[in-house]
């Protein structure tokens, strides 16, 4: 179990990195979380992508705010096993850029662990950044030891190529990395189903070999994915079998992992 305060227990954490922005990071963070929230798992959700949180759209809480209790930051409970905390979740205004500087943000991460009441977990799932920064060197002060890293990647050589430094990262950081999923593997025809490979496959899955870190899955660009990110529905409830049983089955191996 591990604990960074003494009211709070985060249970398993893993932090979702990627080297590079747009490559579904955000995207897989809120399945993984709600797909966890889903099999009945007391899941926290912690988007410090303080640039451009997109959770709460993905989580279909756009246009709700936190509130303090008793001196403490509650995150919003998203549904019986889900809470969530996003820097969205407490802007008046949404379109407004926020000026972060270094110190600024390093106390914003350390309050979004220490300062906020969240409870007893199961899992801990934290959205950050691409790249690895400021941001990256805050959790890795804060949050439990214990805690590893999630890599996400487009097959392309040029995102494999980010990927690989934020791995490099995470060893200079003693932070384990748990494993790769591949994402925007081969587009889904709308019309078909059948599985088109415009940006090349498999760039994701050989990293994972030539650096021994486990293969975690595959997700395909799917036009009912990007939606979904859009209307905040999850791919665990989605009513598509074969969307369902991608993130669960990555789900399952991160539960084998870690047993
Ligand atoms: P990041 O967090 O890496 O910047 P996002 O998760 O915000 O990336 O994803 C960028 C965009 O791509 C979003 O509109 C999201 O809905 C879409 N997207 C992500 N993964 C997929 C996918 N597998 N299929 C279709 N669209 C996707």
């Amino acid at each position: 179990m591990s604990e960074t305060s003494q009211n709070n227990s985060f249970g398993q954490v893993f932090t979702v990195m990627s080297g590079k922005g747009g490559v579904g990071k955000s995207t897989v963070a809120a399945n993984i979380a709600a797909g966890l929230a889903s099999m009945g798992y007391r899941t926290g959700l912690m988007d410090v992508d303080l640039h451009g949180p997109s959770i709460p759209k993905m989580l279909g809480i756009e246009g709700e705010f936190i509130h303090g209790q008793n001196g403490k930051i509650l995150p919003l409970q998203v549904n019986e096993n889900l809470k969530a905390l996003s820097i969205g979740l407490m802007m008046e205004n949404r379109d407004e850029a926020v000026i972060w500087r270094g110190p600024l943000m390093h106390n914003a991460i350390k309050e979004f662990i220490q300062e906020v009441n969240w409870g007893e977990l199961d899992y801990f799932i934290v959205d950050s950044p691409p790249g690895t920064g400021d941001v990256h060197l805050s959790l890795s002060q804060f949050l439990p030891k214990e805690s590893s890293a999630i890599m996400i990647t487009t097959p392309q050589d040029v995102s494999v190529a980010d990927v690989k430094k934020s791995i490099s990262f995470c060893k200079a950081a003693h932070v384990p990395v748990t494993g790769i999923i591949e994402n925007m593997s081969g587009f889904k025809c709308p019309h078909c189903s059948e599985i088109i490979d415009i940006f090349s496959k498999g760039g994701g899955e050989s990293l994972s070999r030539t650096l021994d870190i486990p293969f975690l899955g595959r997700i395909p660009m799917d036009r009912a994915i990007c939606e979904m990110g859009d209307n905040g529905s999850t791919m665990a409830g989605s009513e598509d079998p074969h969307i369902k049983q991608i993130i669960s089955d990555i789900i399952t191996k991160l539960i084998r992992k870690e047993n």
